[in-house]
């Protein structure tokens, strides 16, 4: 029997809901509704769904949204959910970490300081999933996802897995594309990762975790909904510092203001919509570009119907 007829014949075992409301799950808790979200139970069920969804049906795949904006018409196709599905995590020889699609930066960060090992530190200040720090190449304080990566396990639409390196992608600052990849075929997501720290010393590591989360409590708005940096960095720049130097901080449409504390956060006040999200963020992006002549551009995935 192929693997297609075997998948085939499996049932699922994971969540089907139909009309999901996104702001449950995207960090800046605004947004609409996506017509149907599934949460696969593990990878053997993530690969039932795969080949039994068709291949031309629109999937949107989903860690923690908290690098997202889904807009207020929602989102027409499914989102697979990868955070709290893929959850698995185990240590392999010669200190290789291998972590599933759904495991959270700070639980990657702590388990990697148990088995003391170093390099991961970073990890634990971005409240990603591993599969959305593989897609954006996520990183913060020197560190950068795809520096630790020694190869990754991604799956296709038709549920077949494959493990690639990195040699065969294209990867720069938030930017991670597949060489190969075409426009007309769905591209494979990313299901896992082994990553390739240093041996350290595990209290060494908690110190610098616990440092580096004290840095981001003293400058960034974390009691709000928010989706951490919204623009890039320029080149030689910081799009904070382009932003503060214009006046913009403060600046509010709807539910949606520039924070007081860090000029690149865009916070939800209570009651933003995904329009008053993505109307600031325009705004903010002309005003740069006419007092400064820098454009910026956002950092954050904006999708869905308008
Ligand atoms: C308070 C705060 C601080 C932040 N600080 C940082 C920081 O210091 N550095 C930094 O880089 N980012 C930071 N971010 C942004 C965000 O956490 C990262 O971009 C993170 O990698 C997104 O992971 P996620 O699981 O939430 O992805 P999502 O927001 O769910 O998705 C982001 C993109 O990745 C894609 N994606 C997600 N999972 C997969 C997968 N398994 N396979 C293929 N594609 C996938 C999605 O389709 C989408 O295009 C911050 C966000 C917040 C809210």
């Amino acid at each position: 029997m192929s693997e297609g007829k075997h998948l085939n014949a499996q049932e699922l075992r994971g969540t089907l809901t139909v009309r999901a409301p996104m702001h449950r799950h995207t960090s800046w808790r605004a947004g609409g509704v996506a017509a149907g979200l599934y949460q696969p139970v593990d990878l053997a069920d993530l690969q039932v769904f795969m080949h039994k969804l068709p291949q031309d049906a629109p999937l949107y795949v989903v860690g923690l949204g908290s690098n997202l904006l889904v807009r207020d018409g929602g989102l027409r196709g499914t989102v697979l959910l990868m955070h709290a599905a893929l959850n698995e995590m185990r240590l392999e020889a010669g200190g290789m970490i291998y972590a599933q699609a759904g495991i959270p930066g700070a639980k990657l960060a702590r388990y990697a300081a148990k088995h003391d090992l170093r390099g991961g530190e970073f990890f634990a200040g971005i409240p990603g999933t591993v599969g959305g720090m593989l897609a954006m190449n996520a990183g913060c304080y020197g560190g950068e996802t795809w520096n630790v990566v020694q190869r990754v396990q991604t799956m296709d639409r038709q549920g077949v897995l494959h493990e690639r390196m990195p040699e065969e992608y294209e990867i720069a600052y938030r930017h991670v594309k597949r060489k190969v990849e075409h426009a007309d075929i769905p591209g494979e997501l990313f299901v896992g990762a082994w990553l390739k720290l240093q041996p350290g010393d595990g209290e060494t590591s908690r110190q610098e975790i616990r440092e580096l989360l004290g840095k981001r409590i003293a400058t960034q708005p974390l009691n709000m909904p928010n989706a951490g940096s919204v623009f890039r960095n320029p080149p030689g720049d910081h799009a904070a510092r382009l932003i503060e130097s214009c006046g913009l901080k403060g600046k509010t449409i709807g539910g949606a203001q520039v924070s007081l504390k860090h000029a690149n956060f865009i916070v939800n006040l209570g009651e933003a919509t995904a329009k008053d999200i993505e109307s600031l963020i325009f705004e903010v992006q002309a005003e740069v570009k006419q007092k400064t002549g820098v454009e910026l551009h956002p950092e954050v995935r904006i999708v869905g119907e308008a």
